[in-house]
């Protein structure tokens, strides 16, 4: 689990190193912006490493991307049917997605944890990531739509 870690991206990469994993140099630059715990599309990954100027090539991001929620070291998210938002795996969390702002929040629902160990406990399967998202306004678009009305 990378949660405890999350704030020193130095112990997360030698972690997954010494897990096995190949982090590359360029998957090590993908994984340190990732421990901003934000929900990043790959353009907006792109922009972050032209911004502390990496070459960068974006099939390379793509690429390196897809290895990374293989191994399950990152979750695909997809929220009001736009692009794939990426975000380092942090355990298990629901999340809150605003329909104006398009602004997401990580929330931690306790049951939602316990069915998937208890899903993983029953079937023997490993579970990477489940989703449960929840649509809806962000209490400050709440307060514009009232305002408005
Ligand atoms: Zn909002
Ligand atoms: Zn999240």
């Amino acid at each position: 689990m990378l949660n405890n870690d999350i704030n020193n991206p130095e112990i997360i990469v030698d972690s997954l190193r010494a897990q096995g994993y190949r982090i590359t140099k360029a998957r090590e630059d993908i994984v340190r912006i990732l421990c901003n715990v934000k929900h990043y599309t790959v353009e907006e990954l792109v922009n972050e490493l032209k911004a502390i100027k990496k070459d960068v090539n974006v099939a390379t991001v793509y690429n390196n991307i897809n290895f990374l929620v293989h191994e399950g070291i990152v979750n695909e998210y997809n929220f009001n049917n736009k692009n794939s938002v990426y975000e380092l795996n942090i355990g298990l969390h629901a999340h809150l997605v605003c329909i104006d702002c398009n602004d997401i929040i990580n929330i931690d629902i306790p049951t939602f944890k316990s069915i998937k160990d208890n899903v993983e406990k029953n079937t023997g399967f490993k579970i990477l990531n489940a989703k449960l998202d929840m649509y809806g306004y962000c209490p400050s678009c709440l307060k514009n739509k009232s305002n408005n009305e």
